[in-house]
């Protein structure tokens, strides 16, 4: 029997088991998948130790590994290269070989949104990286805002801000991928600077799912449609599966196995 889990911290929350082990049953393929809980002070050798440890044929990487995780591979798709962050691991040949999922997951859970010419992403982590190159890619102009300038290298061709040196400008979309609301109440940033960019915004999205986040309900005040992380959750889930289980399945077989564990 093969195993694989997502390793991240926290990880209690974590429904990709489900929707892995729905798929697992569905397509009668004799693997499972669980979930870890890595310390958060693991370095890039610790997580390729875990892996190991745990006999692993595949693992997802959630927050806030996924960049240690882009230093614990052998092998970095092109894609997850240009991201330079990555959430599905696979073994290969007694490799590590990795790719990022987040982003065309995103992209398939934003779908319905239309004409998006100006992005603002709020955090700067793993999951920024991946959402900026995801809507950069389909011909956005992406501005990030953290609380933090810990992380501008990452982003050095984006406009920059921190809540200091924000200046409020017209976002088609705004996006939230700090864990406001996952690992601590509240907002991502200041109530005032939130109101200012909705009263001008088609879109909000919250990456964080399964629970209502200030960030949504504070967009919902305003004429803004609006969206969790629950679907790009399930498409980033479809697309590792996918890799997982070497493109051998329909991918709307998948789709509908863990779609079903959803609801
Ligand atoms: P990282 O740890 O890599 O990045 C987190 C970012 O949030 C950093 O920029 C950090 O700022 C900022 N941040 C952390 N705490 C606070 C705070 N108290 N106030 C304001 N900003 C804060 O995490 P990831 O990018 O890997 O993941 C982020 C979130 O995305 C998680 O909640 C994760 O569960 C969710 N996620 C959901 C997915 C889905 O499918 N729905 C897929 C992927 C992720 P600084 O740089 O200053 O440290």
């Amino acid at each position: 029997m093969k195993k694989y889990a997502v390793i991240g911290n926290p990880i209690e929350h974590s429904i990709s088991p489900k929707l892995h082990n729905s798929a697992f049953n569905a397509l009668n393929i004799n693997s499972e998948y669980s979930k870890y809980l890595l310390e958060l002070s693991a370095d890039a050798n610790m997580l390729r130790k875990t892996f190991f440890e745990l006999n692993l044929s595949g693992a997802n990487i959630t927050v806030p590994f996924k960049e240690i995780a882009f230093s614990a591979s052998d092998e970095i798709d092109d894609f997850a290269q240009k991201i330079g962050s990555v959430n599905t691991l696979l073994l290969r040949d007694d490799k590590i070989h990795a790719f990022n999922t987040d982003a065309p997951g995103f992209l398939m859970a934003i779908s319905d949104f239309k004409d998006i010419e100006n992005a603002l992403i709020i955090g700067a982590g793993g999951t920024a990286r991946a959402l900026s190159v995801a809507l950069r890619e389909s011909g956005a102009n992406v501005d990030i805002l953290n609380r933090s300038s810990l992380r501008a290298d990452a982003f050095k061709n984006h406009d920059f801000y921190t809540h200091e040196t924000f200046k409020p400008k017209k976002y088609d979309i705004v996006v939230n991928t700090t864990p406001a609301g996952l690992t601590f109440d509240g907002l991502p940033c200041d109530e005032e600077i939130l109101r200012k960019i909705f009263i001008s915004a088609k879109y909000a999205f919250d990456v964080v799912y399964g629970r209502p986040t200030r960030f949504l309900e504070l967009a919902n005040e305003y004429e803004i449609k609006c969206k969790d992380g629950l679907l790009m959750l399930l498409y980033q889930a479809v697309l590792a599966f996918d890799i997982f289980t070497d493109h051998q399945h329909d991918k709307d077989e998948i789709t509908k196995a863990m779609f079903k564990a959803l609801n």
